[in-house]
């Protein structure tokens, strides 16, 4: 029986880009391909899910939004989960740091939050639907191969310093948004 290693499951209102504000059942996967200095979200967990279970856990919230994060989903076999998910009436938004295929898994929407210049190449004819870009004090913007409309810069943490490399950034290149973390304000 597939199962899927999950650090937790958690009901709460989403933080950033796109979808910030919003209450959304995220589920966050264990592990990522990438080894980010930076990262606050890559804790491996044992904890293992089948897709029956992840659908009792989700059915006590009034919620019909889920996330899949991470740590990187998309190093494991999620697409018959997505199906599974989709066939219950969820809508399923993907959060992957475009380094692996997305064929075969047919979410309703992509956010892609790259970390390195390469994406894997099924990204190239599969448009993300919006683009978290998180900006650390020097880490360079990278142009990708694909056209999006939603495109957000978000400040890894919300500090002056950061704000304002956000700010000039998208004063000048005027293509971006702002989309500060709020997760400190509200909380939850
Ligand atoms: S891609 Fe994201 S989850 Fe993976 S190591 Fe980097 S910051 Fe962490």
């Amino acid at each position: 029986m597939l199962k899927y290693k999950i650090n937790k499951i958690e009901y709460s209102i989403y933080d950033k880009g796109y979808w910030s504000g919003n209450a959304c059942i995220r589920i966050i996967f264990s592990g990522c391909n990438l080894e980010c200095k930076s990262c606050e979200s890559n804790n491996i967990s044992n904890n293992e899910y089948t897709i029956i279970k992840i659908l009792k856990e989700i059915e006590q919230y009034k919620c019909r939004y889920i996330i899949l994060t991470g740590g990187e989903p998309l190093i494991q076999n999620i697409a018959f989960l997505v199906d599974e998910l989709r066939r219950n009436n969820y809508y399923v938004i993907l959060k992957t740091n475009g380094t692996q295929s997305v064929i075969g898994v047919t979410v309703n929407w992509i956010i892609i939050s790259p970390k390195t210049k390469q994406l894997h190449r099924s990204f190239n004819h599969k448009a993300p639907n919006e683009i978290d870009y998180t900006i650390t004090e020097h880490n360079p913007i990278y142009k990708y191969p694909f056209n999006c409309k939603r495109k957000y810069l978000i400040p890894m943490r919300n500090d002056k310093t950061l704000i304002r490399r956000c700010v000039n950034i998208i004063k000048e290149k005027n293509d971006w948004r702002l989309s500060l973390n709020i997760k400190d304000m509200i909380n939850d």
